[in-house]
């Protein structure tokens, strides 16, 4: 499917991604879905099985780490094929174009990284290291022995991915660099987020109270389009980042002349 919101509504966003001073995105499990990572909400196929709030929270973990590793073992398959599509690219070429200076990302699936984009700020952590319930030590996944589940640590703590459940706090680094980030923007593009999980709901809030203007890409209308987004581009990201971007270069190379 390729369709682009109205040419005028395109080039208003491309006009605020040129003149804006500091630009960024946050972005939400609906970037993946072309990558064949399915989101929480709208979704298909894993989440059909496993419902997000019985299974991705931290009681659930702890209270059945079997059943959840179950989760999330199929999960990490699906993010190991998963490659970045034209959306994380068209991202990662604003960064380059000095048009983005962050994106903050709920997604665990290392996708904005593999597609160049350099400054992520990974609110919800990643699946790279696992971490120990009970000492708190963390260590690469790669290092961890999968062939009994749970996977325990040295000390025979429950080991858990270093990505956040409901229920548990953002890191403190993640945290603190997204509100740094927030705090300085002029313009947050809120992108594939049903913004219905806190706190990285309440950024685009932070932002328009510190006086951003907010713009949405989502194919559906979300808690943010009505009052909060200045502009909501009701669209797939694969399809309207990259016009973006190309348009955003053309911009550019015209103030060059
Ligand atoms: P969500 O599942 O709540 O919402 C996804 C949103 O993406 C929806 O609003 C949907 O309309 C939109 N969407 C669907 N297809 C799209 C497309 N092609 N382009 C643009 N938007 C599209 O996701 P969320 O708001 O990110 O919150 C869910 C939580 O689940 C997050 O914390 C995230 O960490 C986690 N999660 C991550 C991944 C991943 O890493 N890829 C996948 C699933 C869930
Ligand atoms: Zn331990």
């Amino acid at each position: 499917m390729n369709n682009l919101p109205s040419p005028p509504e395109m080039k208003q966003v491309e006009k605020l991604l040129l003149e804006a001073e500091h630009p960024v995105a946050l972005t939400g499990a609906g970037v993946s879905v072309a990558s064949g990572i399915p989101a929480f909400r709208g979704a298909q196929g894993l989440w059909d099985r496993y419902d997000p709030l019985e299974y991705a929270s931290i009681q659930a973990f702890k209270a059945d780490p079997v059943k959840v590793w179950g989760m999330l073992l199929e999960l990490r398959q699906i993010i190991a094929r998963a490659k970045p599509n034209p959306a994380h690219y068209a991202l990662a070429d604003l960064e380059r174009m000095g048009r983005l200076k962050a994106v903050i990302t709920q997604n665990v699936d290392n996708l904005h990284q593999e597609a160049g984009s350099g400054q992520v700020i990974e609110f919800h952590g990643n699946g790279s290291s696992l971490v120990c319930l009970d000492c708190g030590r963390s260590r690469p996944r790669d290092e961890v022995d999968f062939e009994v589940i749970p996977p325990r640590c040295g000390c025979g703590g429950l080991l858990k991915p270093g990505v956040v459940f409901f229920g548990e706090a953002i890191p403190q680094e993640a945290c603190e660099r997204a509100l740094a980030a927030v705090e300085r923007s002029d313009l947050m593009l809120v992108v594939g987020t049903s913004a219905l999980v806190v706190p990285a709901s309440l950024m685009p809030r932070l932002a328009a109270r510190n006086g951003a203007r907010v713009v949405e890409i989502n194919p559906e209308p979300t808690g943010l389009t009505r009052g909060l987004a200045e502009l909501s581009l009701l669209g797939q990201a694969e399809d309207i980042l990259p016009v973006l971007a190309q348009g955003v270069r053309f911009g550019l190379s015209q103030r060059r002349r």
